[in-house]
């Protein structure tokens, strides 16, 4: 499937370089088709397989993937451009999401008796058959994870169409599966792009579509399941306030909102990206975080002493630049950076944005790049407000002393995560999702 010709949309271009490293053949719709009839019909076995069979699989892919962390960090580095620490972070949290579904999954779906007095009755869960799974390319092994895990241990068989910039993180899940003994047809790997999807929504053996990525594609997903009414999940965009209380030690809140905000070069769906601090603290707040961010090291994803990557693809970095230019236009402040950087590969200098108001898009805007927006509030009813002034609800943070105080503010953001003196985190045994256009 490995080509050399040019003019694919499925390659990797290493974002360091901004260089094509390889490119794969985009399926005819014949080859497709031949994998959803492969996946169809290994349903008829998987399903009837018990939850320790469909463990002792999925334990060995999490095994196989911690003995080769550092090549498949590597791998996503080269890819999209990622840190490699932080690559290689994604390899082992994936391969704990295995485990903790391989361990569970016979527990969470056992079945459950109802109370009735019209005799006895339970409540099974039951395979529904192929779920085709889209995956967007800023986790590209936990995206992956985050749906396979599941779904092959509920007794599903998959479909996954990875983004077009990550074939072989995508090629190498489907080869570990194989390698750990999963049979035929059950995890399978397409190559086509996003724009021809909703063929695929159409046949009648998908059963559901889970998407993670932009609202555009959630709404082409979601208008496609619809017509054919299925079952269909969307994980959408995000734009996390992080609310730093009075009481909040400054220092550590300013070390956490700029670390999570320039994690994965803020292409984080959970990054905070919308900073809310009391007016009495906000110039300090805003030069502290000048000051640390002007410390981190742009440079080389694979090296360790680098703390900021290149954005995933050339136009990735054009976009967000273009955000930034767009928000000064309308009269936001640049505080530090806004530029690209000049030298090869898809780099932005990391950013800081004040002054921004309901009248500029970017107040409303996901910015998926490295760009801190801080915003200041009078009261904390000015502070909530302004934390549920958006379109999204994915996850939240806010930052305070008295957790009491720092609970009941998060209880009153609409949103579907918030974390306490963190930004929004992932571990296998916590639930995702959002609430809003979040999905
Ligand atoms: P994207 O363009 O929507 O791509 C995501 C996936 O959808 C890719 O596999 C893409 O394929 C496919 N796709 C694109 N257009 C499609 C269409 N019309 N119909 C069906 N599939 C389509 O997303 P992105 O901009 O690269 O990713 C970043 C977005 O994802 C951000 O908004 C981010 O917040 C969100 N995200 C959300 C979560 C969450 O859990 N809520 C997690 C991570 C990211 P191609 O690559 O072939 O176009």
């Amino acid at each position: 499937m490995e080509i050399n010709k040019k003019h694919s949309s499925i390659k990797t271009v290493n974002p360091f370089t901004n260089e094509v490293e390889k490119e794969f053949e985009i399926m005819s719709n014949e080859q497709v088709d031949r994998i959803i009839d492969k996946a169809d019909h290994a349903f008829k076995t998987w399903r009837n397989t018990s939850f320790d069979e469909r463990a002792k699989v999925i334990h060995k892919v999490a095994s196989i993937m911690r003995e080769r962390k550092e090549d498949l960090g590597r791998l996503a580095t080269i890819e999209m451009g990622k840190l490699l620490r932080e690559s290689i972070y994604e390899v082992e949290l994936s391969a704990d999401i295995f485990d903790y579904f391989a361990d569970n999954a016979g527990k969470f779906l056992a079945d459950r008796p109802l109370e009735t007095e019209k005799g006895e009755a339970f409540l099974s869960y039951q395979p529904i058959g192929i779920l085709l799974s889209v995956q967007p390319w800023n986790f590209p092994f936990y995206q992956i994870t985050r749906s396979a895990a599941s779904a092959l241990m509920a007794g599903n068989t998959m479909i996954l169409k990875h983004a077009s910039n990550v074939p072989q993180c995508a090629q190498i899940m489907e080869d570990i599966f194989e390698e750990a003994g999963l049979p035929d047809g059950v995890y399978n790997n397409i190559f086509i792009p996003g724009s021809q999807i909703e063929r695929l929504v159409d046949n009648p053996k998908i059963k559901a579509v889970a998407l993670t990525g932009s609202e555009a594609a959630g709404g082409s997903i979601a208008s496609a399941a619809g017509k054919n009414v299925k079952k269909s999940t969307l994980e959408l965009g995000g734009s996390d306030p992080f609310v730093v209380l009075e009481d909040a030690d400054i220092d550590k809140a300013v070390e956490t909102a700029v670390n999570g905000r320039m994690w994965n070069a803020g292409q984080v769906c959970v990054s905070p990206k919308r900073i809310i601090v009391p007016e009495s603290k906000v110039k300090e707040f805003t030069e502290k975080s000048k000051a640390l961010t002007t410390r981190l090291k742009v440079g080389n994803p694979l090296e360790t002493d680098t703390d900021i990557a290149p954005l995933s693809s050339e136009k990735a970095a054009q976009d967000v630049a273009a955000q930034i230019q767009k928000a000064i236009d309308q009269g936001a402040k640049l505080e530090l950076g806004g530029k690209r950087i000049d030298r090869p590969g898809a780099f932005l200098e990391p950013t800081i944005l004040t002054s921004v108001t309901p009248s500029m898009d970017a107040y409303f805007e996901e910015i998926f790049g490295p760009v801190l927006v801080i915003y200041s509030y009078k009261n904390i009813d000015d502070a909530i407000e302004l934390a549920n002034a958006t379109e999204f609800g994915l996850g939240g943070t806010v930052f305070g002393t008295d957790i009491e105080k720092a609970k009941a503010v998060a209880r009153k953001i609409d949103t579907g995560m918030v974390y306490i003196n963190h930004v929004t985190g992932i571990a296998p045994e916590l639930p995702f999702g959002g609430t809003k256009r979040s999905g």
